[in-house]
């Protein structure tokens, strides 16, 4: 049974009092957010968080994600929740239309993205993840990345996240020790272990675009020697098609007080025969510049 029913006439009255919905409305590209289309959108996402995502909230937490030889299990009903999601398009609501969005202003996927934290937090911190990966591309991706990206991230078909985090290295980034070695043809070998990574594994979806914050040779001390680098779980092949398994593996996840079934990864890069790869030198270079990604 479920235990959430999402605030519906507080959120319309935020969006349509308080937020001013109807001038977003008027602005070019999102004339499709009239207040019966909102109005619809939020009732069928109550629906779906109330009945779909709050149900798994606590049995998930109790279950808790499972890590055994590399990888994480999630809790029983995630997948399939995790597949109902996507094939609903609730991972494109605020989504660029040029990849695949509904290109829906933020300020109503704001209210959605709400029911998702209320209604099941442990699940909410998936999309959120690629969501903000999706926005880092977006912004600092080269022509080729996006293309061959984001329209599985913008859809929710692969997930995305951040690999920032260090042992030594947490708010203090100037800190961060992962290395970046050019092979010479494009392409880039990662070495390094990243802590507390959200969604760093799971079987949720069938690959996983992680963002890495990692230092080149010749990277000058401090933050400004920190550049970005695009490591899919999988490496995408020119046609689409999904290739080689990278060498980017979670060895352990954190026993936490509480969001046991979102899983928080210790990842290991290049630590295998198979250093961490980032794409084949065919694709322009996938380093993104850390100004403007951080
Ligand atoms: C559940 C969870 C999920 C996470 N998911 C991710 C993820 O997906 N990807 C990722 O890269 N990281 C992730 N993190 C890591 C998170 O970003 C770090 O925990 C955070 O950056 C803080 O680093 P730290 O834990 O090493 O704490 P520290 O940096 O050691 O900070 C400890 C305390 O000292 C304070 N402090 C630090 N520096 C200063 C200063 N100069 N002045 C005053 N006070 C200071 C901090 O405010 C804090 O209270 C996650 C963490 C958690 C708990």
């Amino acid at each position: 049974m479920s235990n959430y029913t999402a605030p519906l006439k507080d959120m319309m009255f935020v969006l349509t009092e308080l937020a001013g919905l109807d001038k977003v409305a008027a602005l070019p590209g999102y004339e499709e957010a009239s207040l019966d289309v909102v109005e619809a959108i939020l009732d069928e996402s109550a629906r779906f968080t109330g009945g779909v995502l709050a149900p798994l909230n606590r049995p998930g937490d109790e279950e808790g994600a499972k890590w055994a030889d590399k990888a994480v299990t999630m809790p029983k009903g995630f997948k399939e929740a995790y597949a109902q999601f996507v094939e609903n398009g609730w991972n494109a609501l605020s989504g660029n239309p040029e990849h695949g969005g509904q290109g829906l202003p933020k300020v109503v996927s704001a209210a959605v993205q709400e029911m998702w934290k209320s209604s099941n937090m442990s699940f909410s911190l998936c999309p959120l993840l690629t969501l903000g990966a999706a926005e880092a591309l977006e912004l600092a991706g080269t022509d080729a990345q996006k293309a061959m990206y984001l329209p599985n991230m913008v859809s929710g078909k692969w997930t995305g996240t951040m690999n920032i985090t260090e042992p030594q290295a947490g708010s203090d980034l100037a800190a961060i020790r992962s290395r970046a070695v050019p092979q010479g043809d494009g392409t880039y070998r990662i070495f390094g272990q990243k802590i507390f990574i959200t969604y760093g594994d799971h079987d949720m979806a069938e690959n996983t675009i992680h963002l890495v914050l990692a230092r080149t040779p010749d990277a000058p001390e401090g933050v400004k020697g920190i550049s970005l680098f695009v490591v899919p779980k999988f490496m995408v092949n020119a046609d689409g098609s999904l290739g080689a398994r990278n060498d980017t593996f979670c060895v352990s996840i954190e026993h936490k007080l509480g969001i046991h079934a979102s899983p928080t990864c210790v990842m290991a890069l290049g630590d295998n025969s198979a250093p961490s790869r980032v794409p084949p030198a065919a694709w322009p270079s996938s380093a993104i510049p850390t100004s403007a990604a951080c």
